[in-house]
């Protein structure tokens, strides 16, 4: 098993060169620096201004499945054997894996945070609290910080619309939908208001509370981040971002011609980077083919079929890469 750790590494360390040839270029000031934490977790940096997206970096062993939709409900929880970490219930308090964090983040001036649930925002009260950053989120997201005693000065509660200028970027606030879980089952519209919930929350108390999408405008490009394998297609049409974070996830198999609507309404992309396509419930360093065989793979042929002049990048955890 560890062999086959080590070979998909080699693996995927071949498929990264292979898409990223154009890509080294950290030292270069117009450039992007990108590091993909897994699930829909990102750090985007340009100069000197550092941006998380839903960092979550725990990949805490979760034996039941996230979300309780049906009975039957079809997702089958995947975890390893040769995980000898604790395995958590739904209804066990959420614990950050603190020495993980601190090793791999430094600096953070925002957050943005696309919904509440425990693999997008239940690492975001830790880092927060270490790296003083400002988050900006739904009003179940803020909520949540703020029962975490994050300060009422570094959070911005929106609802989708917002258009925001910062210091070195502008994020315009998209509003969106949650992936079509559980063969299309899944449905939440559960929200917290400020008070409703206490810290620490147990990981099933970490809701939806609504989603979201960002358009980040940085100097030199401009970046649509998703964290759901949905979006509203009209609330997409005019961007025309550089460089897409596609959820790549399966459930986007449920939705129709997805991958065809997504390219044509964000106005085929020049790059694009698949995100949400890992097993975070698989500590770093663990086989990720899977995703690789079953999601991206997949994803590459419709995307030279629909968006030839696009190149995909696939990001390999906590290995950062540049574009210009
Ligand atoms: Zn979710």
């Amino acid at each position: 098993m560890i062999k086959k750790v080590i070979l998909s590494q080699v693996f995927l360390t071949f498929i990264f060169s292979l898409f990223t040839k154009q890509a080294s270029a950290q030292n270069n000031d117009n450039a992007l620096t990108f590091k993909y934490f897994g699930c829909a977790g990102w750090e985007i940096s340009e100069n000197n201004i550092t941006i998380l997206i839903d960092p979550y970096l725990t990949r805490l062993k979760l034996g039941e499945t996230s979300i309780k939709i049906s009975a039957n409900s079809s997702s089958e929880p995947s975890t390893s054997s040769i995980d000898d970490r604790k395995t958590y219930k739904r209804t066990d308090i959420f614990e950050s894996d603190t020495v993980v964090i601190n090793k791999n983040i430094n600096k953070a001036d925002f957050i943005l945070v696309h919904h509440s649930h425990y693999d997008h925002l239940a690492d975001v009260p830790y880092i927060a609290k270490m790296t003083g950053a400002k988050v900006i989120g739904t009003e179940t997201t803020i909520s949540i910080l703020k029962a975490y005693g994050i300060e009422d000065d570094k959070l911005y509660t929106v609802r989708g619309g917002e258009d925001y200028q910062f210091d070195n970027f502008s994020v315009r606030i998209i509003p969106g939908i949650h992936s079509a879980l559980g063969d299309k089952h899944y449905f939440s519209s559960e929200v917290y208001k400020e008070g409703d919930i206490k810290a620490p929350l147990q990981i099933n108390q970490f809701i939806e509370g609504r989603s979201l999408m960002f358009l980040i405008r940085f100097k030199s490009n401009e970046v649509l981040t998703m964290g759901s394998m949905n979006f509203i297609e009209r609330e997409l049409e005019g961007l025309k971002p550089d460089i897409l974070l596609a959820g790549v996830n399966m459930s986007r198999f449920n939705m129709y011609k997805y991958d065809e609507r997504l390219l044509s309404v964000t106005n085929f992309p020049r790059i694009i980077i698949p995100t949400h396509w890992d097993n975070f419930r698989l500590p770093y360093g663990f086989d990720q083919s899977n995703g690789i065989d079953q999601k991206i793979k997949p994803f590459i042929e419709k995307v030279k079929d629909v968006s030839p002049n696009s190149r995909v990048i696939i990001p390999i955890h906590l290995k950062a890469f540049g574009v210009n």
